[in-house]
C-alpha cells in the first residue's frame, strides 16, 4: 500500500498576465489503501489535479509525492500510479485486440515468454469479471461497460499501488454504471489499492470514499471523512452540494451535483478577491452586507484552523432563512 500525495500543487497555463491557474497551491493526501472522493462541479479543477499525477497536467508548482517520492521521477513504463479516464476508447487502441491492449500495459520486463502473457491477460480479464474470450476481440465489438471493464484490467496490469478514476462512469448507461462502480470498489478493497476517485456526483463519491475533498475554482475548500463531511458540511459551498445530491436511500447514481445557485460560477482567467465563493455563497457578502471580510481576505489561509479544513470565514453558520439573492 501506498501514500499519495499533493505538495502544493499548481497547474497553470497560457501567458502570465492572460493565463489560467486551474489548480492553485492544493494540498491533498491519499493514505494507503483508501479512496479519496475529488468532488466539484465541471471547472473546478478536480480532474486536472489527479491527472498531475499521471504526467497528463503540467505541474507549475509544487510537487506530488508517492510514497515520499517525486512521481514524475520514475520511469514512464513502470509508473506504479495508474489512471482510468471518462471514456475508455481513449485508453483502447481500436485496431488493438483486447488481449494486446492489456498486455502492452504490463509493467516493461515482466512476462517476456507469450504463454505467460496470454495466461496474465486471462487472469486480468477475469478479475474484472470478463471472459478470457474477449481476449482476441477489438474493442468496438464491446458494449461501453465492458470497454471500461477492459480499462480497469488495463490499469491493473501495470501492478500499480494507486489508482486513479477520473469520472469513470459518466459516459456509461446509468443502467451499468452502479455494476462498474460496485466492481471498481472491490478491486481497491481486494488489491489494497490508494484511489483517488473524481466525480462530479457526490451520490457517487459517498458511495465509494472514505474521504471526500470538496473542490472549488482551483482549490479544495473542504476535506475529511466521507460520512463527516456529508452530514456536517462546514463550507457552504459542500452544503448546497449536499442539498442537491440525491439522498442515499433515493436513486444513486441518476442525479448529478447541480450547481449552487443560480449565478454564473466566476471567470477562473479572473478569480473573485478574497474568497472565491463569495459571489454565489448564500451566506456571504451577498446576503449579509457585514460580511466584507468575504471579500477582502482569502479563507484558505486559515483553513487549516477549521474543522474539515474549510476554506471559509464562517464555517458552519447556518444557512440564512430565505436564500434568495436580492
Ligand atoms: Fe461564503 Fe464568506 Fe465563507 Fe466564502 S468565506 S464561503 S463568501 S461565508
Amino acid at each position: 500500500m501506498s501514500e499519495l500525495r499533493f505538495d502544493q500543487v499548481s497547474v497553470r497555463y497560457g501567458h502570465r498576465h492572460t493565463g489560467l491557474t486551474a489548480v492553485d497551491r492544493v494540498s491533498l493526501t491519499v493514505p494507503s489503501g483508501q479512496v479519496v472522493g475529488l468532488v466539484g462541479e465541471s471547472g473546478s479543477g478536480k480532474s486536472t489535479l489527479a491527472r498531475t499525477a499521471v504526467g497528463l497536467s503540467p505541474v507549475s508548482g509544487g510537487r506530488v509525492l508517492l510514497d515520499g517520492t517525486d512521481v514524475r521521477r520514475q520511469a514512464r513504463r513502470n509508473r506504479p500510479v495508474q489512471m482510468v479516464l471518462q471514456d475508455p476508447s481513449s485508453s483502447l487502441d481500436p485496431r488493438m485486440t483486447i488481449g494486446e491492449s492489456i498486455a502492452e500495459a504490463m509493467p516493461r520486463g515482466a512476462f517476456l515468454r507469450r504463454a505467460a502473457r496470454n495466461v496474465e491477460v486471462c487472469r486480468l480479464l477475469e478479475l474484472v469479471n470478463l471472459g478470457s474470450d474477449r481476449a482476441g476481440m477489438l474493442p468496438g465489438r464491446l458494449s461501453g461497460g465492458q470497454r471500461q471493464r477492459v480499462a480497469l484490467s488495463r490499469a491493473l496490469a501495470g501492478r500499480p499501488k494507486v489508482v486513479i478514476a477520473d469520472e469513470i462512469t459518466s459516459a456509461l448507461d446509468v443502467s451499468v454504471q452502479g455494476a462498474v462502480l460496485n466492481l471498481c470498489r472491490d478491486l481497491q478493497r481486494e488489491l489494497r489499492l490508494s484511489m483517488l476517485f473524481v466525480s462530479h456526483n457526490l451520490a457517487v463519491v459517498r458511495h465509494m470514499s472514505d474521504l471526500i475533498a470538496v473542490m472549488y475554482l482551483g482549490r479544495i475548500v473542504e476535506v475529511g471523512p466521507t460520512e463527516a463531511v456529508v452530514t456536517d458540511p462546514r463550507h457552504p459551498y459542500t452544503r448546497d452540494l449536499v442539498d442537491a445530491a440525491p439522498s442515499r436511500t433515493g436513486n444513486l447514481l441518476a442525479d448529478e451535483v447541480a450547481a449552487t445557485a443560480d449565478v454564473e460560477p466566476p471567470d477562473p482567467h479572473n478569480p473573485p478577491t478574497g474568497c472565491r465563493y463569495h459571489p454565489r455563497c448564500p451566506i456571504g457578502p451577498a446576503m449579509r452586507s457585514d460580511r466584507q471580510i468575504c471579500v477582502t481576505t482569502d479563507p484558505i489561509e486559515s483553513a487549516g484552523e477549521r474543522p474539515h479544513g474549510a476554506a471559509c470565514h464562517f464555517a458552519g453558520s447556518p444557512a440564512l432563512p430565505d436564500r434568495a439573492r436580492a
